[in-house]
């Protein structure tokens, strides 16, 4: 690992400042994915900016929702009494993450930050295009059993590994964000990009800008929710498939759903479509998989990972059952 300069700040602004006057500089909160990068060579920022200590952890109601400060650590949010009761599939798709060390570490903000798993990533001897634009993309002639069946490119077939996003995306978060000019709303659907041409672009966050918080609006998803995590081990693994389902039932009949998927996208993603076929209907197996027919289409694999085509739905269908109490 490089040598480095390291500073702590006790203000958003000092921190914004900090970094916006130095190109090589670089946020740190729980340092649980950044160090990892810093020692495998594969990022070498000059100056960290230790943001850890900076007044954002709070987990507050507030009129229509909650808001949830940057700093919260994931087990703090994962064990909020208010989250357990209102958001209970954040806290079971937190729960789902890492492990207990890891979890009182790390952060909301890093947590939406994190890098891809991808190993053409970490292996610095291996082409790729996130790591170094314009080397190629190892995987997609390669070793791709973890890799994305929606919304890759050419460029880069690697996937997005957290699990906490998965949740947020279903439950419409917005990213609040503070930077040199300003303060800014980015709802989560947008924060995360495709990788087209520019895989080494995760996000639409500017390199100077601070997440300060996340917002959930109220959710009617109290109840019939599951996060379900298919790994390759019990615990300690990321996501080769993972899927957040919330369902808003009268009697058996569903009122609103909520859907979304991990592990299989450059992005949490999204199943807009599956849950409008879902309203309306009964609370039967038929149903949840016609959802899950609908949530694959435009799905492609690899050569690797083929799989995916069939656990995906079923997964699908699976959270779904758990989350009706028909599993
Ligand atoms: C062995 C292992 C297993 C894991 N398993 C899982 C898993 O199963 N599921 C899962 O979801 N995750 C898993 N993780 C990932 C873990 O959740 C992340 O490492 C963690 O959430 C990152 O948070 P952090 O606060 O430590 O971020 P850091 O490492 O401090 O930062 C990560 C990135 O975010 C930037 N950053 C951090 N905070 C902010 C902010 N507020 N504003 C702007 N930039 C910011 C940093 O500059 C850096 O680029 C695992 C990690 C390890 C090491």
């Amino acid at each position: 690992m490089n040598n480095f300069q390291y500073i702590r700040t006790t203000s958003t602004k000092a921190a914004i400042d900090a970094v916006a006057k130095d190109p090589d500089a670089r946020f740190i909160a729980g340092g649980t994915n950044l160090l990892d990068l810093m020692k495998r060579g594969i990022v070498s920022p000059e100056k960290l900016v230790d943001i850890s200590r900076l007044p954002l952890n709070k987990i507050e109601r507030e009129a229509s929702g909650v808001r949830i400060g940057a700093m919260a650590l994931n087990s703090e949010v994962a064990e909020n009494a208010f989250i357990k009761e209102k958001f209970p599939l954040l806290a079971q798709a937190l729960q789902a993450g890492a492990s207990a060390q890891l979890r009182n570490m790390a952060t909301v903000g890093g947590n939406i930050l994190q890098r891809t798993r991808c190993h053409y990533f970490y292996d610095t001897s291996l082409p790729c295009n996130k790591r170094e634009p314009g080397t190629g993309c190892g995987a997609l002639e390669g070793n791709n059993h973890m890799h994305a069946i929606f919304g890759f490119s050419e460029k880069c077939i690697a996937v997005h590994p957290s699990d906490m996003c998965v949740a947020l995306a279903a439950l419409d978060a917005t990213v609040l964000v503070s930077g040199p000019t300003g303060d800014r709303k980015i709802a989560f659907a947008d924060f995360h990009r495709l990788p087209g041409d520019k895989p080494h672009v995760d996000t639409v966050l500017e390199k100077n800008e601070l997440i300060t918080a996340v917002t959930l609006p109220d959710s009617p998803f109290t109840k019939n929710v599951h996060y379900l995590k298919v790994r390759e081990r019990a615990s300690y693994a990321f996501a080769l498939v993972s899927v957040a389902a919330g369902l808003q039932l009268e009697n058996d009949t569903i009122q609103r759903a909520c859907l979304a998927m991990g592990g299989v996208a450059h992005k949490p993603w999204r199943l807009a479509s599956a849950e409008k076929a879902l309203i309306g209907k009964k609370v039967t197996e038929a149903t949840f998989r016609q959802a899950a027919e609908i949530a694959m289409q435009g799905a492609k694999s690899f050569e690797h990972n083929a799989y995916k085509l069939k656990l995906a739905p079923n997964a699908i269908v699976q959270a779904l059952k758990t989350a009706a109490g028909i599993a």
